[in-house]
């Protein structure tokens, strides 16, 4: 085969990071300690509730750094993890530290952790028991904990797999676990699977919040509310960059939000800090 330079200049890259990849995951393998994965760590985004702008949740989102020191996407490694078979370590890793890190943040300002799982994950036989288990070591309640979903979990997935990962998902809700569905509007199958799997959260892409101040954007948003809001869904909007869009949020009544003009992610000393500014605000307010 010949590839065209530009091809295989990727080629090598695709390699290389799936080699870097595997070696930070085995340099981890065996140990118990949540901090093992070298190169690994986890930033924490808020989700605020737009009308009183408290904080009601926190996204766990995974961050990989090369040893030469370059922080590569996780829309570009989480593919190659999943290729090369890594995602359930990584996944069960990024499970145990977020509700690790998000036990004391619960505790003592009543937020919610909710975190990304790959379509992988939840094919596995396994997932619901580890989720479980992973609550009862870390000590947070189910009913602090959301799993975020995306909808290409269905489109690879049989008649039969969607069916017991629904059945994966109903068990983990009967413990408090709230599911949210991702990404919502940029899939194929957008409205089917809505009644196919069990859901609490519907988190309506960035794409739909971009251009919310223009009218036919904003008549395509309101619609996706009001179809969350007839599924009994909560809906949360994403990527949220400017005041016009936030106050176009709360004209049209959908409070959580998540995005740059709130905060940005970042690591979980950053995020504590985050949250005990925001009650000495509010307490200053209340005074
Ligand atoms: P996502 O779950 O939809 O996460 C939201 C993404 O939007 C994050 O990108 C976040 O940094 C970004 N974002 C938040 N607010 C804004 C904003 O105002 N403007 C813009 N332009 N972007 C905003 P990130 O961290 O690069 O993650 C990308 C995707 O990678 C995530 O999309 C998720 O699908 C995946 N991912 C991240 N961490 C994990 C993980 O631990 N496990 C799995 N399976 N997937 C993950
Ligand atoms: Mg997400
Ligand atoms: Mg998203
Ligand atoms: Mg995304």
């Amino acid at each position: 085969v010949r590839y065209h330079p530009a091809l295989r200049e990727a080629h090598v890259a695709h390699t290389a990071l799936a080699d870097q990849l595997r070696a930070a995951v085995e340099a981890g393998a065996g140990s118990q300690a949540t901090h093992a994965f070298a190169g690994f760590a986890m930033h924490y985004q808020p989700v605020v509730d737009v009308p009183t702008g408290r904080v009601t949740a926190v996204e766990a989102l995974l961050r990989f750094t090369t040893p030469g020191g370059i922080a590569v996407s996780p829309a570009v490694f989480i593919p190659v993890a999943e290729e090369i078979g890594l995602i359930g370590k990584l996944g069960s890793w990024v499970l145990e530290q977020s509700c690790a890190d998000a036990k004391a943040w619960h505790d003592e300002h009543g937020i919610s952790v909710t975190v990304n799982v790959s379509g992988r994950q939840l094919r596995n036989p396994h997932f619901a028991d580890e989720v479980l288990a992973v609550l009862k070591r870390t000590g947070l309640p189910g009913a602090a904990l959301v799993l975020e979903i995306t909808e290409t979990v269905l489109v690879t997935a049989s008649l039969e797999e969607t069916a017991e990962v629904s059945r994966r998902l109903a068990r983990l809700r009967a413990f408090g676990i709230r599911i949210a569905i991702d990404d919502f509007g940029t899939g194929y199958s957008s409205l089917a699977y809505l009644r196919t799997l069990p859901l609490d959260v519907l988190k309506i892409d960035r794409a739909f919040v971009h251009r919310i101040e223009e009218r036919q954007d904003q008549a395509l948003f309101r619609a996706v509310v009001e179809l969350a809001r007839s599924m009994y869904l909560t809906p949360v909007a994403e990527g949220v960059e400017t005041a016009g869009q936030a106050a176009v949020l709360r004209s049209l009544d959908c409070a959580l939000a998540q995005g740059f003009l709130f905060a940005r992610p970042m690591p979980a000393p950053a995020l504590a800090e985050f949250l005990q500014q925001e009650r000495v605000a509010a307490a200053a307010v209340a005074a």
